[in-house]
């Protein structure tokens, strides 16, 4: 599913874009996982502002003259992808898998997923719900400067489940899904099943930068593409071919050379190396 990396590929690639185009048509396909929740005739005439992120959420701010007047909060959900289509193709029917198109003068941000478990919801703005009640579960963002070691660190002290479904659940830090998990544990050279809560500081401070420097490179690599994630012009992320140990069952771990083991761990696959990954 798109995780984080993908969802800012997707927003740097419609952000520039999307800011000032004023919208000419919503069309929905078939239902995502929660209804609109507005009028898509009333969206008609708004410009769009400048495109946020918080965690996998983007937020769409759609602006009346000098007013916001709301906004969209979108998600990919487990195989949403969003594309851009020019304003010469704005024409091309939608597929049977492309249940959301916004229609403006630059071009039609167009919501592919064949699942239906993305969402295209209408807030009054990011501090009013439903987007606020959304939102506000999300733990700090991986590149936040105010996440320090030390914060990250009495967040795991809370924690007694294993590490790895710590960081899959994502209070701790949010970007962490099931491939950039197991690749940042890895690199900090903790093993899956430790609990947060044994986790030291000095090894905390490891894991958190470890996940940045995940992070970062995925994002450096146009994101992952594990099924279906395209970014906006089409193309597939290239991170999953360079992971030590998502992935890679059996084969040799790059450092140590013992075989990479998989198990399943909060329902997800865990891949790790044994001997290199400590409790
Ligand atoms: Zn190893």
């Amino acid at each position: 599913m798109p995780e984080l990396p993908e969802v800012e590929v997707t927003r740097r690639g419609i952000a520039g874009p999307l800011a000032g185009a004023k919208v000419h048509a919503l069309r929905l396909g078939k239902p995502l996982r929660w209804p609109l929740g507005h009028d898509p005739a009333r969206l008609v005439g708004l410009t769009v502002g400048d495109i946020t992120r918080r965690g996998k959420y983007l937020w769409l701010p759609l602006w009346r003259g000098a007013a916001e007047a709301g906004g969209l909060l979108l998600h990919l959900g487990m195989s949403g992808s969003l594309a851009m289509l020019g304003p010469g193709t704005a024409a091309a029917e939608p597929g049977p898998h492309d249940h959301f198109d916004l229609v403006t003068d630059r071009g039609t941000l167009r919501l592919n997923d064949p699942r239906r478990f993305g969402a295209v919801v209408w807030s009054p703005s990011l501090g009013d719900d439903p987007a606020a009640a959304l939102l506000q579960r999300l733990g700090p963002e991986p590149f936040d400067p105010e996440l320090t070691p030390q914060r990250f660190h009495a967040t795991l002290k809370a924690r007694r489940a294993p590490i790895k479904a710590v960081l899959l659940a994502g209070d701790a830090v949010v970007g962490a899904g099931n491939i950039y998990a197991c690749e940042a544990l890895f690199q900090a050279g903790i093993h899956p099943a430790l609990r947060a809560d044994r986790i030291s500081l000095p090894r905390a401070d490891r894991l958190l930068a470890a996940v940045r420097q995940t992070l970062g490179r995925a994002l450096a690599l146009g994101g992952s593409t594990l099924r279906d994630f395209t970014d906006v012009h089409g193309a597939s992320g290239a991170y999953q071919a360079e992971a030590a140990v998502y992935g890679r069952e059996g084969q040799p771990c790059p450092r140590c050379g013992a075989a990479v083991r998989r198990r399943v761990m909060a329902q997800r696959s865990t891949y790790f190396c044994g001997s290199c990954q400590r409790r």
